[in-house]
């Protein structure tokens, strides 16, 4: 099983997508974690894409796209993954297009999580005073919302030209979503 999940920043992405990974037995990949992950390395890299995330700025593609094919490449992946955060611009569609069509592989399906810009931007504000992510400030906030209009929501009348776009309501408990989720994606695989 080969699943993408879209969003725009604050809808529940990555808690939902280790839900479905675990419901469908596959890793969870999410490039935003990848990326934080080497928040602790003191190398001109790690320092570059710091710097890049907390502007809310997307990542260059050439880096992304590597980091995403090399990750896929390892043993856990070969049967299939979910794929949080990536592909986020019409680049990296043709990136994993690529690296997909390299091992005779193909996406199954891509759920689209909705909500609404002002809930999301509230949420992140909240989560912001209780975490205390970096990107989650208002400036950066605003700046991942525009780049997500931008760039990432182009993505979804490609994958649904395709035929393989689920489209789910993200807004309620993380449950909740998760058994909509679950649903729409058993109709459609069946
Ligand atoms: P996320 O946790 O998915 O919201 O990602 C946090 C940040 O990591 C983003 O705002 C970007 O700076 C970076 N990032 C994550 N995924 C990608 C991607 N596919 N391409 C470029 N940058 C990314």
């Amino acid at each position: 099983m080969r699943l993408l999940i879209v969003g725009p920043p604050g809808v529940g992405k990555g808690t939902q997508a280790k839900g479905i990974a675990e419901h469908y037995g596959v890793p969870a990949i999410s490039t935003g974690d990848m990326f934080r992950a080497m928040k602790s390395a003191d190398t001109p890299l790690a320092r570059q894409v710091q710097q890049i995330m907390n502007s809310g700025a997307l990542v260059p593609d050439e880096i992304t796209d590597a980091i995403v094919a090399d990750r896929l490449s390892q043993p856990d992946a070969r049967g299939g993954w979910l794929l949080d955060g990536y592909p986020r611009n019409l680049g990296q569609v043709d990136a994993l297009d690529q690296a997909l069509a390299g091992e005779g592989a193909s996406i199954d399906a891509v759920v689209s999580l909705t909500a609404d810009e002002d809930v999301l931007v509230a949420r992140l504000l909240q989560r912001a005073e209780i975490e205390g992510r970096a990107d989650d400030n208002a400036e950066t906030i605003a700046n991942r919302m525009r780049v997500y209009r931008e760039a990432t929501d182009p993505l979804l009348s490609v994958y649904r030209d395709r035929g393989l776009l689920v489209e789910v309501d993200g807004v309620g408990e993380i449950a909740e979503v998760a058994g909509r989720i679950t649903a729409a994606l058993d109709a459609k695989l069946a």
